[in-house]
């Protein structure tokens, strides 16, 4: 996942677009290598009393989003200062931040497509239409999303090969 200047990006947050609703939050877990990330804050606590906690925090996360995490969400104190509930908080936080977007960048800079022509429609041997003689449809102007990951353009290339072996 990257922070930029538009948003967030990253192959992790293009994947998870194909699911997200207007409105909806997404939810993104910041440490997927800890099970529990208060008893990391509380060990950071222990280990370095007098550091702040974006210092602290700096050891798990980007420099910059530590920074900024510990400037929304602690107070502003060195880490031994720092009640055990409010780590667990950003624990909390940490584990599962709920951001929710305000939109994406649309058709313009989509990658790739949900929806199309149902397949129930096609054949699946061919692509073509089973109600429209003679009328073949493929890639993304089917109903098939891939992940990412190369799964697109193989389902691209595969289809228009199996249609145009079929014509
Ligand atoms: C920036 C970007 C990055 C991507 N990265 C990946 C990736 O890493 N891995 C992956 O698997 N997929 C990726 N994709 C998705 C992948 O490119 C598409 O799923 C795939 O190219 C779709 O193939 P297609 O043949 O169905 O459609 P397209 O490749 O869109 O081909 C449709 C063609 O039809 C032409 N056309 C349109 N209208 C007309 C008309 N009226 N008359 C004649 N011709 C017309 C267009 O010019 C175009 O050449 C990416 C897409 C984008 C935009």
């Amino acid at each position: 996942m990257l922070f930029t200047h538009r948003g967030l990006s990253g192959p992790a947050v293009l994947q998870v677009s194909s699911y997200w609703r207007e409105a909806e939050p997404i939810s993104l877990d910041l440490l997927p290598d800890v099970a529990d990330a208060a008893p990391l804050l509380r060990a950071a606590k222990r280990a370095r009393p007098r550091a702040e906690p974006r210092t602290a925090l700096a050891e798990y996360l980007p420099q910059r989003l530590a920074g900024a995490l510990a400037e929304r969400h602690l107070p502003p104190r060195v880490m031994a200062e720092i009640a055990d509930r409010d780590l667990a908080r950003l624990g909390a936080l940490l584990k599962a931040w709920r951001p929710v977007p305000s939109g994406t960048e649309g058709y313009a800079k989509a990658e790739v497509t949900a929806g199309g022509v149902d397949t129930a429609a096609l054949s699946q041997r061919t692509m073509a239409a089973r109600d429209v003689p003679g009328l073949f449809v493929i890639g993304e102007a089917v109903d098939v999303t891939g992940w990412l990951g190369g799964y697109n353009f193989q389902w691209a290339w595969s289809s228009g090969w199996v249609a145009g072996e079929a014509v």
